[in-house]
This record gives structure tokens, C-alpha cells and sequence, in this order.
């Protein structure tokens, strides 16, 4: 069931919606763009444009999908915002366990937080989590990851803007890269790119390479549908592929 834009997942579940801003990646952040629009469309939801919020209501809405699905938990919101409560938390993931049919891709800018609630917790069979990995400087990030005991770990570095230089990958399975798009995007570097997938390949991580955003290959401004997301003369959209609820790397 495909209900989303986003190449590597394919629907969305928001149980929280707003958020705020903690390092560079989040500077042109989307959700706050749509959350904006959203406010000013008069959408009930939206009444407090990105202020953080619970919805409650929204908790069971993966239980009324049968079909199995790859759900990735809040494009609106960072899952583990500093306001979100850890009993909130526990509900939805008491809906991930009660869905074992689906899997949930779960993403993070905040380690720290991530970290502190699997401290005492068991990261259910059909979680994926991951960080975002934009900058250099939040390559830290990965290391917390690396610590908790859960099946997929993965990362997204996106936008990419700047050489992250070089990647210990141990132990994650799946690199999501991808430029930055709209009006205001930051330029990514082709080379900086290369040496993302080729310490993937090196390290045999599952590499998938989102777009290239409003900066092309070549380095010109336009549409980021006609920039597309290939170089190297091809498409790279591996992905940790799953049997019988074992996860097997696609390389
Ligand atoms: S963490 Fe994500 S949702 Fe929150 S402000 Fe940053 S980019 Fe936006």
C-alpha cells in the first residue's frame, strides 16, 4: 500500500504532529512547511501550526490495516521530541506489537532521547530505527544507535551538506542519502555523495539514494524532479529486505 511521496517507505503514521528545531538538517525543515500550509488551510489538526502535540485519536490507526505495510512514524514530528511523554510513547508502541503484520521505520534527531526510553524497554521485532545524519557534526548519532539492540538500524543523511568524511557502519544495515529541495536548499556536493556509497559498499551497508534535490549533478539549480536520482548512469535503491521476519541485506 502505497499512501506516500517518500521513495523508501511506503505510508505514514503521525501519532504526534510538531516539532523544533535542533541542528542544521532541520534548517528548511518540510514538516514545518507543511504544517504551516496545513494551519493556514484551516485543517483542525493545525490549529497551533508546528507547536509539538499528541493525537491520541490517531493511536489506533495502524490496527485498522490489514494489509501489512512499511510505515515510517512521523514525517510531521520527531517521535522523540523533549515533550513527548514516555506513557504516550508506551501506547504507541503497545500499537506496533498489537500489528506484528506491519513494519515501522522509525527516524530521529534526538539520540539522547531515543536512547534514554530503550534503556528500560525492548525495541519491538517490526521496528526499524534510525538517525539522521546530516553533518559531520551529528555523525555522534550513529554510535548511540550502534548501542541499541534492535533488528534494522539505519541512517539518513539528508539533506547531505556536508562531507561527513569518514563512516564507521558497523552494525547498520541501511543508508538513506538524499540533496535538500526547495527554494532555499543547500547544494550537495557529488563527491560527497561518492564517498557515502563507497563506504557502503565497502562496508556491504544497503545503500539507497533518495535525490538529488533542487541542486542537480551538475551542480545547476532546478525543478528536483528533473534533477531525478540518478548518477554513476544508474539508479541506487537498495534496501534491507526481509524473510520470514529475518532481515537479509540486498547488495
Ligand atoms: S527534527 Fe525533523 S521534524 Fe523536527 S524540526 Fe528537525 S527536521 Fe523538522
Amino acid at each position: 500500500m502505497k499512501t506516500t511521496k517518500i521513495e523508501w517507505t511506503e505510508a505514514t503514521w503521525n501519532p504526534s504532529i510538531g516539532c523544533s528545531k535542533v541542528t542544521a538538517g532541520c534548517k528548511n525543515c518540510y514538516a514545518e512547511v507543511m504544517a504551516r500550509r496545513l494551519q493556514a488551510m484551516g485543517m483542525p489538526d493545525y490549529e497551533y501550526g508546528f507547536d509539538f502535540r499528541i493525537l491520541p485519536e490517531r493511536l489506533n490507526q495502524p490496527l485498522n490495516i490489514k494489509k501489512p505495510t512499511k510505515f515510517f512514524v512521523n514525517s510531521m514530528s520527531d517521535l522523540f521530541h523533549e515533550k513527548m511523554p514516555f506513557e504516550f510513547l508506551d501506547k504507541v508502541f503497545e500499537t506496533i506489537q498489537k500489528t506484528p503484520q506491519h513494519h515501522y521505520q522509525i527516524l530521529t534527531k534526538r539520540e539522547n532521547i531515543l536512547a534514554k526510553y530503550f534503556e528500560t524497554r525492548e525495541v519491538p521485532n517490526n521496528v526499524w530505527l534510525g538517525v539522521t545524519v546530516e553533518h559531520s557534526r551529528t555523525k555522534h548519532r550513529i554510535d548511540v544507535l550502534r548501542k541499541i539492540d534492535t533488528k534494522i538500524r539505519f541512517l539518513s543523511i539528508e539533506p547531505l551538506i556536508d562531507d561527513v568524511g569518514t563512516l564507521d557502519l558497523k552494525n547498520i544495515h541501511w543508508v538513506i542519502v538524499g540533496g535538500e529541495s526547495g527554494n532555499c536548499a543547500r547544494p550537495m556536493n557529488k563527491e560527497w555523495l561518492v564517498n557515502v556509497k563507497t563506504q557502503c559498499e565497502e562496508q556491504k551497508v544497503a545503500f539507497f539514494f533518495k535525490q538529488w534535490g533542487t541542486w542537480g549533478e551538475d551542480g545547476v539549480k532546478r525543478n528536483k524532479k528533473l534533477n531525478g536520482s540518478k548518477f554513476l548512469g544508474r539508479e541506487w535503491k537498495e534496501e534491507p529486505q526481509i524473510f520470514d521476519n529475518q532481515y537479509k541485506l540486498v547488495i
